[in-house]
């Protein structure tokens, strides 16, 4: 058995960054970015109005002014502005040379026909000057950046209309288990529903990697052995769920190894996930998730999720907060590092989840996050600070 920070080292020292492509920008969305994006632009490009109403010089707002021109936004201005002038101007547009402020439209009153006058006595210059958000050749997006919405938004100002961005691992994913049927069958008596290969197929997407839903093998040895061949020919990334622990028919390990799978740990000393097997096939990585469905979910964050994460370049680091416990917790044995999936109450505070065993599948659905425990330690008190892994 083998601690959780030897499995992880152990995980991410074997894996290796894919190849590169180049993709549409409306396909971008949570693909990690293989260059640095660099600005070609300033941005504003120049000094451009905030507001819509009257640019003028600011020693002149208390004088009425002569309006000269109209400009709205996307037109270069005409005329520049002398004392006792200004020109209507719309919000986004250009400010035309000799002034260096713009009265909002609401603050001004119109006298006759072509002249304005200021109603009030003090404004903003309410000029966004040129460059002040991006400059020419600023590194706005590091290579590795996961890209959220607001990443594509710069992309499309600086012109990657065609981003390069890392491969995604394609994972196959293959429940094992004689009491396995699919979700659209209603399960004969000792019979269950196969929920974890949806679980895994979800957490896969999520994590922009791809899935393929590989079936239900029987426990049976030329069964296992013979979809897994398929799977490993077709993936770089296989998750096989059940059939690790120490039953008569949990048959993966020793099929992996028929299959020159090097086993690379086979027991994690966690709570839950013991059970966790982990090997690699020339460049192909092969886990043995624990059956139970709670138990396979958070081990697919702790040890697969990083792994796919760096496959595609990116160094997963997840967000974690420091938060009070709400109540007392205990545990009996602390052989094992726990991780507890936790709620963080409106008060501001941390829950450990009520799960009665790594079965309980409905207990994950308000998780916020997970703590652990280290091993050793068998009580956290109320008031304690945590760190929480936000998932
Ligand atoms: P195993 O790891 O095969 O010993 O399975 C441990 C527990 O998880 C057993 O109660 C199984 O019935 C359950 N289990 C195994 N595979 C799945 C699955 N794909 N979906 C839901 N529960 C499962
Ligand atoms: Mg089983």
């Amino acid at each position: 058995m083998i601690s959780f920070e030897n499995a992880i080292n152990i995980i991410l020292d074997k894996a290796f960054e894919l190849t590169i492509e180049q993709i549409d920008i409306k396909n971008a969305l949570n693909r990690i970015i293989a260059t640095d994006v660099v600005s070609d632009i300033d941005m504003p490009p120049f000094d451009k109005s905030a507001m819509d109403g009257y640019a003028c010089k600011y020693e002149d707002i208390s004088n009425s002014l002569e309006v000269i021109e109209v400009i709205p936004a996307g037109k270069k201005p005409e005329h520049i502005i002398n004392k006792g002038q200004c020109s209507k101007i719309m919000t986004g547009a250009m400010i035309p040379q000799g002034a260096d402020c713009v009265l909002m439209v609401e603050q001004t009153q119109l006298i006759d026909d072509n002249k304005i006058r200021f109603i009030e006595n003090k404004t903003n210059k309410n000029i966004c000057l040129k460059s002040e958000d991006i400059s020419k050749g600023d590194k706005l997006i590091l290579k590795g950046t996961i890209l959220k919405p607001q990443h594509i938004a710069i992309l499309a100002t600086t012109g990657y209309t065609k981003p390069f961005v890392y491969k995604q691992p394609r994972v196959g994913i293959l429940s094992t288990g004689d009491e396995l049927v699919e979700p659209n069958i209603i399960p004969a008596i000792s019979q269950i529903r196969n929920s974890n290969s949806y679980q895994l197929y979800a957490q896969v997407n999520a994590t922009g990697s791809i899935s393929n839903y590989m079936g239900i093998a029987k426990d049976d040895r030329t069964n296992i052995s013979n979809i897994l061949k398929n799977t490993i020919t077709n993936n770089d990334v296989i998750l096989l769920s059940g059939g690790v622990s120490m039953g008569d028919y949990d048959l993966v390990p020793e099929i992996l190894e028929q299959l020159n799978v090097k086993l690379l740990f086979q027991k994690i000393a966690i709570q839950p996930g013991k059970p966790t097997v982990f090997g690699i096939l020339e460049n192909k990585f092969i886990f043995g998730l624990p059956g139970n469905p709670v138990s396979s979910f958070i081990i697919f964050e702790l040890l697969v999720k990083p792994l796919l994460y760096k496959m595609m370049g990116n160094n997963l680091t997840t967000k974690n907060i420091k938060m009070p416990m709400g109540i007392d917790y205990f545990r009996n044995k602390s052989d094992r590092k726990a991780f507890i999936p936790v709620i963080i109450s409106t008060e501001g505070t941390i829950l450990p989840v009520e799960y009665h065993g790594s079965a309980h599948l409905n207990s994950l659905c308000n998780t916020d996050g997970l703590i652990s425990i280290p091993i050793g330690q068998n009580q956290l008190n109320k008031g304690d600070i945590v760190n929480v892994r936000l998932i």
